[in-house]
């Protein structure tokens, strides 16, 4: 069993060191209550039980906490990936719900896997999933103090491998920030979220530029025609540099080798095998 989450990209992190520590305990807690979730669940219901924990953390940009788009409301962006039918399920830019990694987990169950906006909030309240607001007072606080000048980037993603070697990946986001309103995040795509039996892989970064190297689908791809997942991802990664793309990655292949990269420093992280848990440093 091997378990890998990130908390994005978050500049801060270098400079502010009671931010670095508490992402640090909460991250080494999640992953930890992850693995033992994984003891007796399938990679698929891992992945959603972690993202929901990283949802319901104030200090990451998915869920509650998310940031606030330009228009003053927070639209909010999850997905998921089951390696074993190949399912791929989210919801893009929806308003005023608690765990939009929830409905993506639901929406896996129909025909229809991806509902955006209006369309995927109303299917929430049809649903049963209440009305509740993400926004914590730091963000208002930031959004009006216009801190867009420094990358605050902050999604939340999951990869887990269970002791069947099945495979899945979670990805959930509350965007860059200050975006237009309608803008679309990679982290309901299959450039930010992509899991098949031979790998997984969640994004975090600018979703145009993940978007435009394909991250998460081509590192999938690589995997499964052979190569191994350090040289996929390092690979990927490198093709971004024409344009400076920003991007990092966590991953998982059905070996069993766990791998993290970033493009720029620095993507927050955690990971659990049998052996060991690690934390970013
Ligand atoms: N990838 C996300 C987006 O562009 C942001 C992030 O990873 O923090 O919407």
């Amino acid at each position: 069993m091997k378990l890998i989450i990130h908390g994005g990209f978050f500049s801060e992190s270098r400079t502010n060191h009671e931010v670095k520590k508490a992402k640090q305990e909460a991250l080494n807690e999640i992953v930890e209550q992850g693995y033992k979730h994984l003891a007796a669940h399938t990679a698929l219901e891992t992945v959603v039980y972690v993202v929901r924990l990283l949802e319901d953390c104030d200090l990451f940009n998915a869920g509650t906490g998310s940031q606030i788009q330009s228009d003053g409301k927070i639209r909010m962006s999850a997905s998921l990936m089951d390696g074993k039918s190949l399912g791929f399920s989210g919801v893009i830019n929806i308003e005023d719900v608690k765990n939009p990694i929830c409905i993506a987990r639901k929406l896996m169950d129909q025909e229809d896997k991806v509902l955006s906006g209006r369309g995927a909030q109303n299917y929430a309240r049809e649903n049963g999933f209440k009305y509740y607001n993400p926004e914590i007072p730091q963000r208002r606080w930031e959004y009006e103090k216009k801190l867009s000048d420094s990358i605050r980037l902050g999604t939340v993603g999951c990869v887990a491998l269970d002791m069947n070697g099945d495979l899945a990946a979670a990805t959930s986001t509350g965007g860059k920030g200050f975006e237009i309103p309608g803008r679309v995040s990679d982290s309901a795509t299959a450039a930010g979220n992509y899991c098949n039996k031979f790998a997984g892989i969640s994004c975090t970064g600018v979703g145009e530029d993940i978007v435009s190297g394909a991250v998460a689908t081509k590192i999938v791809t690589r995997v499964t025609d052979g190569m191994l997942l350090s040289p996929a991802t390092e690979k990927t990664l490198n093709e971004l540099k024409p344009f400076d793309g920003f991007a990092g990655v966590i991953g998982i292949s059905a070996n069993g080798d766990i791998y993290h990269a970033d493009t720029h420093p620095y993507m927050v992280w955690a990971s659990r095998d049998e052996n060991q848990i690690e934390v970013f440093a």
